[in-house]
């Protein structure tokens, strides 16, 4: 079955940009949130950032209009009986996307692979919700999604070789790079980069170097085109803090516990650049150290 129709659900900054990357490649992409509001939100940002290709010189006027032309929105999740293939951006909640893949299993055509743009969600337990475990895959894009050359493709226990080189495949077609990697607590790039941010947490909290120091050494050292504690505030300290509980209570070994000064933090609600502090204050003109 050639794939020409996607599903995207849900409308945020990932949802949003997944849409973008599809109805850019040529495909016709139906974007479904729980409000019109929502959904309508999340176009407007696909138009602003096409624009913004456009300025670039990356893309003509007619492209533009092309990809948005391709893009329709409901709130509805029984529009998706016509989908070929639907992939799942809804906030990282157990709950939502319980019940989310339930109605979708009942929705879509047999056959028709659903997809998890989760961080650490395992993929075989979202799997089982389905009668369809063989035709469900992760499939994690980075952020922003249009600049972002990697998606992770995470294959389920019964994840089949058919729906994985699908995905592969159609990620190709989007421009982008895949590389596979087996379903495991935060995949490999959590995992590796979340120990990263918590270890320079802890030296924040240990009063090796200061919020500067740090982010500059690694910066510059390590020629990262931004430091660990940058970072978090650009993930959402919330969510730094939630991928960690994933790797300390899914792999079960202390070097995961979350760092206290992130904890506290995340207690006061500084939950990093989208609310205005994290380890920076980013009310001002320029972004300060909070701490
Ligand atoms: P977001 O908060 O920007 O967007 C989530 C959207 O889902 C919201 O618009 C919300 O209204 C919608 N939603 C909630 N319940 C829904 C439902 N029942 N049906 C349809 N839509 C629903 O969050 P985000 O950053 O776009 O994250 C979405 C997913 O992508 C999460 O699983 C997250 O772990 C994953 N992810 C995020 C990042 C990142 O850097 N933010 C990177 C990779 C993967």
């Amino acid at each position: 079955m050639a794939i020409q129709s996607i599903g995207v659900i849900g409308a945020g900054q990932m949802g949003n940009g997944i849409a973008h990357v599809f109805a850019q490649s040529g495909f016709n992409v139906l974007m479904q949130d729980i409000s019109a509001d929502f959904a309508a939100k999340g176009l407007a940002t696909i138009g602003k950032n096409l624009q913004r290709g456009v300025d670039k010189g990356k893309m003509t006027a007619e492209e533009k209009a092309a990809a948005l032309g391709r893009i329709r929105t409901t709130t509805d999740l029984e529009d998706f009986k016509d989908a070929d293939f639907v992939v799942e951006a809804a906030t990282e909640k157990w709950e939502i996307k319980q019940q989310l893949f339930a109605t979708l299993d009942r929705v879509c055509k047999p056959g028709v692979i659903l997809a998890s743009n989760t961080s650490s969600i395992s993929i075989t337990k979202l799997a089982a919700i389905t009668q369809r475990p063989e035709a469900f895959i992760g499939m994690h894009f980075m952020n922003p999604v249009p600049v972002m050359q990697l998606i992770e493709v995470i294959r389920g226990l019964a994840t089949s070789d058919k729906t994985f080189t699908t995905v592969m495949d159609l990620s190709v077609q989007l421009g982008k790079t895949p590389l596979a990697c087996n379903d495991s607590p935060g995949f490999i790039s959590n995992r590796v980069l979340l120990p990263m941010i918590n270890e320079a947490i802890f030296a924040l909290h240990e009063g090796v170097a200061g919020v500067e120091s740090i982010d500059g050494i690694m910066k510059l050292g390590m020629n990262h085109p931004m430091g660990p504690l940058t970072l978090a505030d650009f993930i959402g300290l919330d969510t730094c803090l939630f991928i960690l509980n994933v790797l300390h209570e899914g792999l079960g070994d202390p070097k995961y516990r979350p760092c206290p000064l992130l904890k506290k933090l995340v207690d006061a609600g500084w939950h990093g650049k989208k609310n205005g502090r994290g380890f920076y204050d980013y009310r001002g003109e320029k972004p300060v150290p909070s701490i």
